[in-house]
C-alpha cells in the first residue's frame, strides 16, 4: 500500500478545509460589519451643526480639536459599541415622544425643525445646536426626560448617581424641548443598563437645573469652543488608560500633550 499517497490526500484536505474555514469566517464577519453599518445609517444623516454631545464631553478640549481637525475613523470596536447602542435605542421605545430631534439657535433661543436647518447654508448653522432625546414620558402631571445609557458593571459596581455629563445632556434637552415644543420637563431619568448583567436596569431620577441657568452654561461652553484659545484639557476616562485594555479613546492625545495646560486629577491617573 502506498502510505505516502494516503498521507498526501489527507494533508491536502486539511489545508483546503482550513483555508475555506478562514474565507467563510472572514466573509461572515465582513457581512456582519456591513449589517452593523446599515443599521446605524438608519438614524438619518447628521446635521452640520453643533451637537449636544460636543457640549457635554468630559473634556471640552477634545470637542474643540474635533471641530478643527475632524478625523473620525470607524474601527471594529467603535462599530460594535455604536451598534449595540443603536439596537438598544431602536427597540426600547418608552413613549410616543421618542427619538425626537430638536434644533436651537444659541444666540436668540429660537427653535428650528431639522428640515429648516437642513435647508440653511452651512455658514448660517454656526450658532445652532442639535440634540435628539430618547424619550419624553409623562408620569402623573410631570414630564420626564429619559435617556438610556449602557455601561459595564462587574465587580459589584452599581450606578448610584448620575454622571455629570449625562445630567448636563438632559438639562440641555430641557432647554431645547421648551423652545421647540413649549413643554417644560423638570425631571430627568437616566436608565442605566448593565451590559455585564443582561442589561439589568438602574433608573437614576433627579431634578433638572432651571432652563435659565442651563442657557448660561450653553453660552459659556459655546464661547470656549469657539475661542482662539484652546480650552484646558481634562484628563479623564477618555485618555487616562484606566480600563481593562489600557486603551486611550481620544485621537488627539499627541496634540494635547504638545499644547500643555492639562488638568490631571489624582483619581484619574492610571492605576499601576
Ligand atoms: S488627550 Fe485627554 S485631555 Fe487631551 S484632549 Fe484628549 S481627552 Fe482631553
Amino acid at each position: 500500500m502506498n502510505y505516502n499517497f494516503i498521507f498526501q490526500i489527507s494533508y491536502d484536505r486539511i489545508v483546503v478545509e482550513d483555508s475555506l474555514k478562514q474565507r467563510v469566517g472572514s466573509y461572515v464577519v465582513d457581512s456582519f460589519h456591513d449589517a452593523q453599518d446599515r443599521a446605524m445609517q438608519g438614524g438619518g444623516k447628521r446635521l452640520k451643526t453643533w451637537h449636544v454631545s460636543d457640549f457635554v464631553s468630559p473634556c471640552l478640549r477634545k470637542s474643540y480639536y474635533q471641530r478643527l481637525y475632524p478625523q473620525y475613523e470607524m474601527d471594529d470596536q467603535k462599530r460594535a459599541v455604536l451598534y449595540f447602542g443603536t439596537i438598544v435605542h431602536e427597540h426600547s421605545k418608552l413613549s410616543h415622544f421618542h427619538e425626537v430631534t430638536m434644533c436651537y439657535d444659541m444666540r436668540n433661543g429660537k427653535s428650528y425643525t431639522p428640515q429648516e436647518v437642513g435647508a440653511l447654508p452651512d455658514e448660517d448653522r454656526s450658532h445652532i445646536i442639535t440634540g435628539t432625546l430618547d424619550d419624553l414620558c409623562k408620569v402623573g402631571d410631570d414630564y420626564v426626560l429619559v435617556d438610556k445609557k449602557t455601561y459595564n458593571g462587574g465587580f459589584g459596581f452599581k450606578k448610584t448617581k448620575p454622571d455629570e455629563s449625562y445630567k448636563l445632556q438632559l438639562e440641555i434637552y430641557r432647554v431645547l424641548l421648551k423652545a421647540s415644543y413649549g413643554i417644560d420637563a423638570k425631571i430627568g431619568c437616566l436608565l442605566y443598563l448593565d451590559k455585564s448583567k443582561d442589561l439589568s436596569e438602574t433608573p437614576i431620577v433627579f431634578e433638572l437645573n432651571e432652563t435659565k441657568e442651563t442657557e448660561k452654561v450653553i453660552k459659556d461652553i459655546y464661547k470656549q469652543l469657539t475661542s482662539a484659545d484652546v480650552p484646558p484639557g481634562n484628563v479623564c476616562w477618555l485618555c487616562n488608560g484606566n480600563n481593562r485594555a489600557g486603551k486611550v479613546y481620544c485621537e488627539y492625545e499627541d496634540e494635547c500633550k504638545r499644547e500643555g495646560g492639562r488638568i490631571v486629577d489624582k483619581v484619574d491617573l492610571k492605576k499601576k
